[in-house]
Order: C-alpha cells, then structure tokens, then sequence
C-alpha cells in the first residue's frame, strides 16, 4: 500500500499529515497526487468526504513550498475556488494545517464579509487564495487582487458551482492567472458541463475518480417514505429522530423559509436543531455549523446551497425532507452521511408532487430506492414556483431550464412494493411507521 512517504511530498507535509492522523492515503488522493506532482492538470471525480482537498491541497503546498517567489503586492501564487463560504473556509482551515510552521498565506476571501477588509488582506499579497467566485469578480473589478501571478488554479466542487453564474465568473477569472498554469478540477458529479468546462480550462488533464457518478457509497442505507403531505413530513422526521437520540441528523429543505420554519418546529418538539441557509448571517451560519459539529446540536436542517460542499464527519442521518430539484444534489446530499467507513441512512420523504423528481434521481443513481413504509401517494404535477422563494436556479447556470422538473406525469402508477424493500440491517428499526396508515 502506498504511504504519503512514497508519494515523495516534502517532510514539512509529511509531519503535518500525521499530526493530522491521516496513515495512509485516500483512494482520490493515491491516484491524484503522483500526477498533480508531476504538474500534471487533473480532473478529479470525488464527493465531500473522500479526502478531495488533501488530494489537490498537497501537491499544491508542495510545489509552493518548492518556488522561492517573493510575495508581491496584490498577488496571489495560487488560485482555489469553491462554491460557498463554508467550504472556502473548511479548505483554508486543512491548508493552515499544511502550511503550519512555513512562511506561506492562506487567504480567504467570500461574499457576506466587508470587502475594505478582505481588500486589506490582499493587499501585501497572498500565497493561497481561497474564493467564493463571486467575491473574487468583485475584488477584481476593484482591483484589489492580481492573479497575473498565480500559476496553480482548483476548482472545488465544481458542479455545485454551475449554477451560480460560474462560467460566467470563470471567463473572467481564468484569462488572469499567470502561464503556464495547472489547473485541477474535482467534482462529485459528471453533468454534461464539467466535459466542457474541462476541455475549456484543462490541458490534458488526467481523469481520476473513487466512484463513478451518480452511485452513492455502499455503506449508506436509502430509502423512501412516502408522505401525503408536509404535515405529516413533520411528524414522520420527529419520530425518526426520536428513533435516534444519539444520531446527529442533517435535514434537507428545499426553500431557506421552509427550512427555518421546520427548524423552529423541531425545537417546538424539544430538538436541539439548528439551521443554515440563505437567509442567515454568516456568524449565524458558522455557530450553526460549529454546534453541529461538536454535537450540540444534534438536527441541522439546511438548503442544498448552504450544505454545499461542508464536511462534517459524524452524521449519522439524512433525511431529505424535500427532495433535491437537481437531482445530482440527492448524491450530494446523501454523501454527506456514512463518512470515514461509518454506516449512514438516507431517508426520503415523498409526496405526491416530488415523484417526478423520485424517477429522475433514480435515473441519475441508476438505482431504484427502496420504499422503507407508507402509501404511494398518487402521482401529481408540481405547483408551478414562479420565481420567488425557492432555491435561485443561477442566473443564466445551465443547471436551469427545464432541469429538476419531472415531467412525466404516469399518473396513478401501479402499488409496486410498498411498505417492503427494507434495505439492509440498518433498517430493523424501520418501524411500522404505518400509524397514518392505520388511522
Ligand atoms: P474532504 O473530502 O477533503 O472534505 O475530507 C474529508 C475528511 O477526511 C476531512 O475531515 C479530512 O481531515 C479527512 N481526511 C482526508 N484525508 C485523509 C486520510 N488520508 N486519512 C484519514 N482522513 C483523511
């Protein structure tokens, strides 16, 4: 088996990758990092949790801790761009731990934070920036930060950002960084845009993966509940989490309004639940997040926007109490359980409306999930959601469109396994949760 010693990375990195308690390396990073040494572009399919930002983070640091370039004014030696400010900061943290005890900076700049400080903070220039796209564009128009000198750039979870006017952003922002450059790429999914933005932005990049797209991890458990409607949404997740007392839990909201209110209704309940979503400050944001983390909290209930990318190692559940409209975003999602050789659940409530998004996500797992209880609702047309409330489908992402709807409309579909199809041991408990049934 390789270790981090064979892969030939520098002893600084050697000393912070045990102090880190990483043995050995990561299925991603095995495969990525002899080539991201060579100063090879990479292409790299991996979810959250895989060990993606050491894959790229190392080599990275590596080949800084190698240059012996002065900092300059305003300029940045290399370039990472992650979808949210959460994940921004969680690889700024893992980079601080690499670059601990050398010279090198790690900067951060995001949305939602004052600019005048950020400007400040590149203005003696930086070794690793770390950006929200949409930030950097600002700081660029205001000329605050030069990439002219960076010749590294990492795209992170790069099909969580196609939808938020990212192409756009990457137009600008590729053309500015210094030549040559390496650029690598790492993405939990494969939409038809990541070939393009590849071929775009990448030279020959070598194509590594840990899984191929679209199959979430063996050892999580899926499955279906069906619900008739949001009221009983709300008391099926109540009694699953009483099920779980010692299980930390994160919940999916399709909109930020739905996902504070269902929070509010889980504290109501005597939960410690907390949220994170779009309409929360980012101090709001990062308690929540912390609390969660250290197990205060055991409910977080978050918006596919906010969860974006975020590692929390020990979560035990997932419930999808909407299903994602994206339907790459169910892989996400349930990624984000059964970490680090740990068993996970990923439960899905579903109603008559969402079946249509049920048979795409099914197409893209290439699976059919297994119905854990409840009646098949029958089968109904979305309401249409002009505009408001929802997530943003990105201004001009090609993730828009007709994406996300189902459009088939089988109505009345034939009762095929219900209340059956329990996946796996971790299902024992897997209740009569026929209580509605019944009544
Ligand atoms: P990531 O996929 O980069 O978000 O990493 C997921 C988690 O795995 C983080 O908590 C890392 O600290 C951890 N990790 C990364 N590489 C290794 C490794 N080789 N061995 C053990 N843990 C790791």
């Amino acid at each position: 088996m390789t270790s981090f010693k064979d892969l030939g990375l520098d002893p600084k990195l050697l000393a912070a990758v045990e102090a880190a308690g990483y043995e050995t390396p990561s299925p991603i990073q095995e495969k990525a990092i002899p080539y991201a040494l060579e100063g090879r572009d990479v292409m790299g399919l991996a979810q959250t949790g895989t060990g993606k930002t050491a894959a790229f983070g190392l080599p990275l640091v590596h080949q800084l801790l190698g240059g012996h370039d002065k900092r300059t004014p305003k300029g940045v030696k290399a370039l990472i761009l992650a979808p949210t400010r959460e994940l921004v900061n969680q690889i700024a943290e893992t980079l601080r731990t690499y670059v601990q005890g050398t010279h090198m900076k790690v900067t951060t700049v995001v949305g939602g934070l004052s600019i005048n400080k950020q400007i400040n903070m590149l203005a003696t220039g930086t070794d690793i920036l770390v950006a929200t796209p949409g930030r950097l564009m600002d700081l660029m128009e205001r000329r605050a930060v030069r990439l002219d000198t960076a010749t590294f750039l990492v795209l992170d979870e790069a099909d969580q950002m196609l939808d938020m006017g990212f192409i756009h952003a990457l137009r600008q922002i590729a053309p500015a960084l210094g030549t040559p450059r390496q650029t690598m790429l790492f993405s939990a999914t494969m939409p038809k845009q990541m070939e393009e933005l590849s071929s775009a932005y990448l030279e020959d990049p070598v194509k590594v993966q840990v899984s191929p797209p679209g199959k979430a991890a063996d050892k999580i458990t899926q499955g279906i509940h069906w619900a008739q409607d949001k009221g009983e949404k709300v008391d099926l997740l109540i009694d699953y989490l009483r099920d779980e007392p010692d299980g930390l839990s994160l919940v999916f909201g399709r909109t930020k309004h739905g996902s504070e209110r269902l929070m509010k209704q889980l504290v109501a309940a005597g939960f410690d639940a907390v949220s994170i979503h779009g309409n929360k400050s980012q101090g709001q944001r990062d308690r929540a997040l912390k609390a969660f983390k250290d197990g205060k909290a055991s409910v977080l209930v978050a918006t596919d926007v906010a969860a974006r990318g975020i590692d929390i190692p020990s979560v035990t559940h997932v419930f999808n109490f909407d299903l994602p409209e994206v339907p790459e975003n169910y892989v996400h999602r349930i990624g984000r359980t059964a970490r680090a050789g740990a068993d996970g659940d990923a439960i899905s409530f579903v109603t008559g409306e969402e079946i249509g998004l049920l048979r795409q996500i099914q197409k893209v797992m290439k699976i059919e999930i297994p119905v854990l209880a409840g009646d098949r609702p029958e089968e109904v047309d979305p309401p249409k959601r002009g505009g408001g409330g929802g997530r943003g489908r990105g201004r001009g992402g090609p993730r828009g469109g007709s994406g996300g709807r189902g459009q088939g409309n089988g109505q009345g579909k034939p009762k095929a396994a219900q209340g059956q199809g329990k996946p796996g041991g971790a299902n024992k408990r897997r209740r009569s949760k026929v209580r509605r049934n019944a009544a």
